[in-house]
């Protein structure tokens, strides 16, 4: 059965070619909405599925009731030539802004300087509003887990977590978290052992609002000690609601340790600790939430990045086939883009 499609990123329903898109890419993150853009953007026919209900995967921006968090990844920065005048685009389009903060290093009680180098960047007024932007006129279709890629007459049929037929495409690009990629590669035995390669730490993220700005001397700050690793005053991100937001998250090994504890049990820990790392008796929060990420940042990457079977027509990208940020997913997914091109 051919399932209608669900909320999506405006296309054209009545359009018929999207019947017969010939691409399909699981997966509305960085990396397969960087493939998808590129790929239309050479006159190809793409669908993006995603489990979500919007773009942003790891960039997603959270609301808990009126407060708005990026519990993500929390901003970007540009190396490549490329991906620096994509920024710059997101930019001037307003999607996007620099983010200039005091950044400190926090080690015990130190404040040190910022030990990374910027200049950094967000979406605006949410980190998703990048994805927004790039999965704009697409045909994005959201609320779709994909649980199986099946090999039929030369086309790989899509399955929905439900039992759904999705469609039968061409080509199929997967573009998750390589643990969530395997599964779906399963009839690809070669590709499976080499995206078995790549690992993942998890995050559990703790969100909070308060009613007056906390007075600690910086904005955003690199923590040295276990259980956190960072936190931010969400709020003073460029293009921001009022108020006075954090994000704080804690560290790999916190995080895999509890991985299966249910988040929001972690909080009073967590609470804690965020006190005591930044020096002050906390107020009672208007609002605190947690989140897990199970598969956010990759730990081991692959050494020969995105890859495209030309025979199967199936192929893989994500910040994972390069390093473990906003930039490598975009490039890996336009490196896909061009893989796919150059195969025809
Ligand atoms: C806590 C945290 C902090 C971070 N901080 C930073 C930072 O400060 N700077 C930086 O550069 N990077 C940071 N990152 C990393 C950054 O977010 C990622 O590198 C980037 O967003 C990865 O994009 P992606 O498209 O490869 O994957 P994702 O963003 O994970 O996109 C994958 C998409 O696939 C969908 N999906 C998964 N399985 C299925 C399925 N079966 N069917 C349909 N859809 C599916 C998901 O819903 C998701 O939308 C952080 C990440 C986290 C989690």
């Amino acid at each position: 059965m051919a399932m209608p499609p669900r909320r999506s990123a405006g296309h054209d329903e009545s359009d018929p070619q999207h019947a017969s898109a010939e691409t399909a890419i699981v997966g509305a993150g960085m990396a397969g909405l960087a493939l998808a853009r590129a790929l239309a953007g050479n006159g190809r026919r793409v669908v993006v599925f995603d489990k979500g209900r919007g773009v942003g995967g790891r960039m997603s921006t959270r609301r808990d009731g009126p407060h708005a968090f990026d519990h993500g990844a929390q901003y970007f920065t540009a190396r490549g030539p490329r991906f620096r005048e994509q920024v710059q685009g997101w930019c001037d389009a307003g999607v996007a802004a620099e983010w200039r903060a005091r950044f400190v290093a926090l080690d015990g009680g130190r404040v040190g300087a910022d030990p990374r180098p910027g200049p950094r960047f967000v979406g605006v007024p949410g980190m998703n509003e990048v994805l927004r932007e790039l999965g704009r006129g697409l045909d994005v279709r959201f609320d779709l887990r994909v649980s199986a890629l099946v090999r039929h007459e030369a086309r790989w049929r899509l399955r929905s977590a439900e039992g759904d037929e999705l469609g039968a495409f061409a080509r199929v690009v997967v573009a998750v978290p390589a643990p969530q990629a395997l599964p779906l590669l399963a009839q690809a035995p070669a590709l499976v052992r080499r995206v078995a390669a790549a690992e993942f730490a998890p995050c559990i993220a703790m969100l909070l609002a308060f009613e007056r700005p906390l007075e600690v001397p910086f904005d955003a700050a690199f923590v040295a000690h276990p259980p956190l690793r960072w936190l931010a005053r969400d709020s003073g991100k460029p293009g921001r609601a009022p108020g006075e937001r954090w994000v704080v998250h804690a560290g790999p090994e916190f995080s895999t340790q509890h991985l299966e504890d249910d988040p929001r049990a972690l909080l009073p820990e967590l609470f804690e600790a965020f006190g005591a790392a930044i020096g002050l008796e906390l107020p009672p929060p208007l609002s605190i939430d947690a989140h897990r990420w199970r598969h956010a940042l990759p730990t081991r990457v692959l050494s020969d990045g995105p890859a495209w079977d030309a025979g199967l027509g199936l192929g893989y990208c994500g910040d994972w086939c390069r390093d473990a940020r906003v930039e490598a997913a975009h490039e890996s997914g336009l490196e896909l883009a061009r893989l796919i091109d150059a195969s025809g």
